[in-house]
Order: C-alpha cells, then sequence, then structure tokens
C-alpha cells in the first residue's frame, strides 16, 4: 500500500515543506465554536502497525525529508510510548531528519508527566504547536475551547521547562469589540507567563457553518474592523513581556504582516502599526485574507 492521508489535513504554514505523517485522525476535542476544520472527521489514535505501515511507504517517496510534522488535529493526545517508538523509526529512516513538529492542547501536556515531556524532547520532537487563542477565560468559555487560562499556562510551561520549544498562536477578534481591550490585555498576560519559543497572531476568520457563523448571522457576535484588529494588536504588544521570542504576523488571515522578536523589536511593530492606522492602503485587501 502506497503513502497516503485521511482527508482533511491541516498543518501549520511553517510546515509547508514537511512530510506529513498522521498519528491521529482528526481532534479530540472538535468543539471549538470558530473551527470546522474536523468537524466530519471521527476521531481515533491509529495504531502502531497502521503508522509503522505509513512510514515504510512514505519513505519510498521522501528518503531525503528534513522535517516531518505529526498530525492531525492534538496529535500529542497520542500515548507517549506510541510517539517515541514513531521518532525513534522517524530517525532511523530519515537519515537527514532534522526536525518534527506536532500540534497539542493543553491536556495532551498536562496528562504528560515532566519526565514523558523530556523524553519527547529528547527523542527528537523540536517544535510544539499550541492554540493559546486568548488569555482571557470569558472568551475561551465562549468559544468552547474546553480549557481555563490556567491550564493553557500551565501546559506551556511544562513543555518549555521540558525543553520542547512552543508556537503559540492567538486570534485577533475572538472577543469582537466589547472585549478587544479584555482580550487584547489577558493573552499578553497569558503569553508572557508561557514565554514561548514563537508566538503569532492569526484574525478572525469565521468558516461558512461553523457555530460562530451562525451566531454573526444571529446578530449575537460581531467581528472587528481592519481598523479595530490593529488597535487590538497594538494593546497586546504595548502588553506583552517576552525573551527572544519571534513574533509573527504574517499569516494570510491577518491585515498587517509583522515579524521581530520581542521584546526588542516592540516600538519597531508598534511604529508599522501606527503607520498602517493612518494608511488603510498598507492593509492587506480583504479580498486576499484567508486560511
Ligand atoms: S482544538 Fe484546534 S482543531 Fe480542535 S476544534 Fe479546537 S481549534 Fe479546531
Amino acid at each position: 500500500m502506497g503513502y497516503y492521508l485521511v482527508p482533511p489535513v491541516y498543518r501549520p504554514p511553517s510546515e509547508a515543506s514537511s512530510l506529513i505523517l498522521q498519528i491521529t485522525l482528526g481532534c479530540s476535542h472538535n468543539a471549538c465554536s470558530f473551527c470546522v476544520a474536523y468537524k466530519g472527521k471521527k476521531f481515533r489514535v491509529k495504531t502502531w502497525q497502521e503508522i509503522e505501515a505509513d512510514i515504510d511507504a512514505a519513505k519510498e517517496y521522501y528518503q531525503f525529508a528534513t522535517r516531518v510534522f505529526l498530525a492531525d488535529g492534538n496529535a500529542m493526545v497520542a500515548d507517549t510510548s506510541l510517539l517515541l517508538k514513531v521518532l525513534e523509526k522517524l530517525h532511523r529512516d530519515f537519515p537527514y531528519l532534522e526536525r518534527v513538529g506536532i500540534y497539542a492542547r493543553a491536556g495532551d501536556l498536562l496528562d504528560k508527566t515532566p519526565e514523558d515531556l523530556r523524553k519527547l524532547s529528547e527523542a527528537g520532537i523540536s517544535l510544539v504547536y499550541y492554540g493559546l487563542e486568548s488569555g482571557s477565560d470569558r472568551i475561551l468559555k465562549t468559544i468552547h475551547k474546553g480549557v481555563t487560562i490556567a491550564q493553557v499556562i500551565e501546559g506551556g510551561r511544562k513543555a518549555m521547562a521540558a525543553g520542547l520549544p512552543l508556537s503559540v498562536t492567538f486570534i485577533i477578534g475572538l472577543g469582537g469589540p466589547d472585549l478587544s481591550e479584555e482580550h487584547a490585555k489577558e493573552t499578553a498576560a497569558a503569553a508572557s507567563a508561557i514565554n514561548p519559543a514563537y508566538l503569532s497572531a492569526l484574525t478572525m476568520f469565521i468558516p461558512d457553518g461553523s457555530f460562530m457563523d451562525r451566531k454573526i448571522k444571529r446578530g449575537e457576535f460581531k467581528l472587528l474592523t481592519p481598523e479595530q484588529t490593529l488597535k487590538e494588536l497594538k494593546i497586546l504588544l504595548e502588553n506583552v513581556s517576552l525573551e527572544g521570542c519571534v513574533f509573527r504576523s504574517n499569516h494570510a488571515s491577518n491585515y498587517l504582516p509583522l515579524k521581530g522578536v520581542l521584546n526588542q523589536d516592540r516600538d519597531k511593530m508598534l511604529a508599522q502599526i501606527e503607520r498602517a492606522l493612518v494608511n488603510p492602503h498598507l492593509l492587506r485587501p480583504e479580498f486576499l485574507r484567508g486560511l
């Protein structure tokens, strides 16, 4: 049997050239109100025999792979023993392998012991993608994230302490205009508490048919205007405190692509936001925004 993936498949933009290996199918939570990614996919962890066969098939085509991304939604939910077996085989079968990335939810990291996480780091997990979404408990509850901000921070800090670098994302506009300031300030506080290796902004983009889409159509939620998204990001950057964290807002959903290292490039990025606020033609046009 050849190398194949069970659709739909999602991966972070920075894993565009990675070999994708599905450890799980779907997302174990599958309930966030803004997400339709795996709505039609029944969640399960694949068996070792299935994964082993996938790796054997993939190495026929990708023997020079340097990067592997472990999918789907939150592959970190799989047992540590299974993940360690996968990492061992990947490093044996792909001699040029340099980086292995994976998606994780807070509960996945909290369910593992510090020793488990250290072993995964030593076995080659080199980047963990982690959706913070918002630092506000009120917003996390509204979007059905299924975790508290205290759990998100604890899980993130536990991974970083075990040597697993985190790439954390948050979503501009997730609280709408009413909770914009709370969202910005509390997300800044949560990101500062985790102090991840990477921090990335996405901007709220509502997929048709999502729970959030229906709320907007019923008039129960409002999206931010482009100007409001910039103001929200400005408050966040003013309040965050990080050391050597690479910040990006270059995802296609954002109106203004920014890139810098926090805190050192904070003033430069704030100046770019100020410039865009008085020159709206600098913003990415609506028709070019997407996911
Ligand atoms: S945890 Fe991630 S993949 Fe799962 S429903 Fe929420 S946003 Fe979607």
